[in-house]
């Protein structure tokens, strides 16, 4: 057993719902082949970042990985750039945006604009836009997603969201954090940007046509999480293997990537609920010929728990229970399996829940747990981890940890 198996499904947890009987959608989900693991392997909890902090997902991707946040985390922005295939150049400052639907008085009525999928030719018209001599380039994300880069001399990534995160709230202007000068101009650019979208995709025909057929219209960009490229510790060098990503979402194709990772393109991988998941796997275990560390990301569940979807989530998790039938008997891979954070379907948010984690492998221990779910997992015996525990776990079962002292 030589080649690990990493995969996360983004919001896998959650809390227990009434209708589902008290159960939550993976409690309640039928799942024989993730059951099959457990009972191979051990489970417990895990706090991705810590306990009592609510996550999101890119700050828990990197704790898993082992990466302290408070030392490498400077935004999502250029997470999902990277991953949307923008070359970022260091001074850049790359945003994460959401088409988004506001009324006349830019309140917002739709931060994720009826997840309208078809906004390239939104993105067009954008794209290239310059703003006081700032340099304004986009590029098309997974669903309502979009990715913004602005490129010219002095910008400063330390400025607040224009996106309030809630609905019927007005959107907010961006803000220098620190009342600095760099950031201000930043700020300035991002606002009159927003502003610029909305005046140029509401009379767009799409949104024109969006509107009489009842949907919602995509007339505004939400621009949020700021930041320029990190400089991380590559993952490979840090834990001397050869990993790389299939993730149909950009963010996470974007973490692997500053990480060192290959990123594994497969058809059908869409990081949304209709992505083919069983093509994942196969081609990740196809891959194991080649790397020793395969990050599998799994989006749907997370988006059908914020949809407040509990009965789409349970199905969804279903649908990932049938595409791991193939790892099943695979007894030269060290299977991982978890979730990045819990995203409750009746709250529609990520929560700080911890997540079960499931490590099946070959010669190593078990425990007296015979499902996959929140609860049973609190009784094996991995106890309660960190995220950051997980990887010097990993290399420990591989038999590849350095020993502490003599
Ligand atoms: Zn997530």
């Amino acid at each position: 057993m030589d080649k690990v198996l990493l995969i996360i499904c983004d919001g896998l947890a959650d809390r227990p719902i009434s209708p589902l009987g008290d159960k939550t959608p993976l409690e309640a989900a039928i799942k024989p082949n993730l059951d099959k693991l457990v009972k191979r392997g051990m489970t417990g909890l895990m706090h991705t970042v810590d306990i009592g902090v609510r996550p999101g997902s890119d700050v828990a991707h990197l704790s898993i990985f082992g990466y302290d946040t408070e030392s490498y985390y400077t935004g999502r922005g250029p997470f999902e750039a990277l991953g949307y295939g923008f070359d970022l150049k260091a001074g850049d400052v790359a945003l994460r945006g959401n088409f988004a639907t506001v009324d006349t008085n830019l309140v917002i009525l739709d931060r994720r604009a009826g997840r309208i999928n078809e906004t390239q030719a939104l993105v067009d018209i954008l794209d290239k836009t310059e703003i006081d001599g700032v340099e304004i380039l986009l590029k098309k994300g997974t669903g309502h997603r979009v990715a913004v880069i602005l490129r010219g001399a002095n910008l400063d990534d330390k400025i607040t969201d224009c996106d309030p995160h809630i609905e019927k709230m007005p959107i907010q202007d961006a803000k220098s954090k620190l009342n600095e000068k760099n950031a201000k101009k930043t700020a300035d650019i991002v606002n009159k940007f927003v502003r610029q979208s909305y005046e140029m995709l509401k009379k767009h025909p799409i949104n024109l046509k969006r509107e009489q057929d009842n949907l919602q219209p995509a007339n505004i960009i939400l621009l949020r999480g700021a930041g320029k490229l990190p400089s991380i510790p590559n993952f490979n060098d840090k834990y001397k293997l050869k990993a790389a990503c299939i993730a149909g979402a950009g963010l996470y194709r974007g973490i692997a990537k500053i990480l060192g990772m290959e990123i594994i393109n497969v058809p059908g991988a869409t990081g949304q609920i209709d992505s083919d998941l069983a093509a994942k796997i196969e081609t990740a275990l196809a891959w194991t010929a080649k790397y020793n560390f395969i990050f599998v990301h799994i989006k749907g569940a997370d988006i059908l728990a914020e949809d407040g979807n509990y009965m789409g989530k349970k199905q969804f998790i279903e649908k990932i229970d049938q595409a791991l039938a193939s790892v099943v008997g695979r007894n030269d891979i060290l299977l991982v399996v978890t979730a990045d954070h819990t995203t409750s379907s009746q709250l529609r948010m990520h929560t700080a829940d911890p997540v079960p984690v499931l490590i099946a492998g070959t010669n190593l221990h078990t425990d007296a747990v015979e499902s996959f779910g929140e609860r049973a997992a609190a009784s094996g015996k991995l106890g309660q981890i960190k995220g950051k525990h997980l990887m010097p776990m990993i290399l420990d079962f591989l038999g590849k940890a350095p020993l502490y002292g003599a």
